[in-house]
């Protein structure tokens, strides 16, 4: 009986997960645009046609249609698709690490990763991270507390204060030395509620994923540029980390921790 309803709830976690992306799309388009995301319906940006139910169904719309818009032709970005199997993908994954372990864990994560998607293409478009998010990951860390068991609720407050610690006082030296804002706001806020969702353990482990590759990345992104170019989105980076620490961080810190033993 067990193993039929972790095979439902793989199903269901794939086609509810491409639906909630489908959704995701629209709240990362309209949010930075200051658009209502419940009205009106999705409309073509190039020509205005409204989409019907069937130029909306997750991935497949997306194949029948070749990428092209119905009415005008025009060109439908892949990132549309991209953010629904990605949604979809996270969602199956955290059915496949958590389900046994905690129900209730399996739907926490799979938010978290939806709120995650969010920010990672708000920020990569905007370089903007919009306090809803944090907001419901702040609630979602709060009820996760209850149901995290490998780590205490100590370790998710300590990871809280220390994301924050951390982000503010390097947001705070860097503007001091270079004249110019590092990390926003947006990033300290984000690492607080990243460090109670993951507790300091998995905080440090994720903020060592993070800022390897945007260092290096950043440091050939940014050569040779000056003043506004310079900017770099940051949070897309920290939530990759975030993402590896959530899933995998248990087993890494684990296999980490027997060399020490
Ligand atoms: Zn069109």
């Amino acid at each position: 009986m067990d193993k039929y309803y972790l095979a439902v709830a793989y199903i269901l976690a794939g086609i509810v997960g491409l639906c909630v992306g489908s959704f995701l799309n629209v709240v990362i388009y309209r949010v930075p645009n200051k658009m209502s995301i419940a009205k009106p319906n999705s409309h073509c940006p190039a020509c205005n046609y409204e989409l019907r139910w069937y130029d909306n169904i997750p991935v497949i719309s997306y194949l029948i249609l070749g990428g092209k818009c119905r009415s005008c032709k025009g060109h439908i970005s892949f990132r549309y698709t991209a953010v629904e199997i990605a949604n979809a993908v996270l969602w199956v994954l955290c059915v496949h690490l958590f389900w046994e372990k905690s129900i209730a864990l399996t739907c926490i994560y799979a938010l978290v990763f939806s709120v995650f998607i969010c920010i990672f293409f708000i920020d990569l478009e905007h370089k903007l991270i919009f306090d809803r998010f944090q907001i419901i990951l702040l609630v979602l860390g709060i009820i996760n507390i209850f149901f995290d068991k490998d780590y205490g609720w100590l370790s998710h407050i300590i990871g809280a204060a220390s994301g924050f610690a951390v982000f503010f006082l390097v947001a705070w030296v860097f503007e001091k030395v270079t004249g110019r804002e590092g990390l926003g706001g947006g990033d300290v806020k984000l690492a607080l509620v990243a460090g109670l969702l993951l507790g300091w353990e998995r905080l440090i482990l994720s903020l060592i994923i993070a800022t390897v590759p945007a260092a290096i990345i950043m440091s050939i992104a940014t050569k040779g540029k000056e003043g506004e170019d310079r900017e770099f989105p940051f949070a897309p980076f920290l939530i990759i980390g975030f993402s590896v620490a959530i899933l995998f961080g248990t087993q890494i810190l684990n296999w980490y921790l027997s060399f020490l033993r």
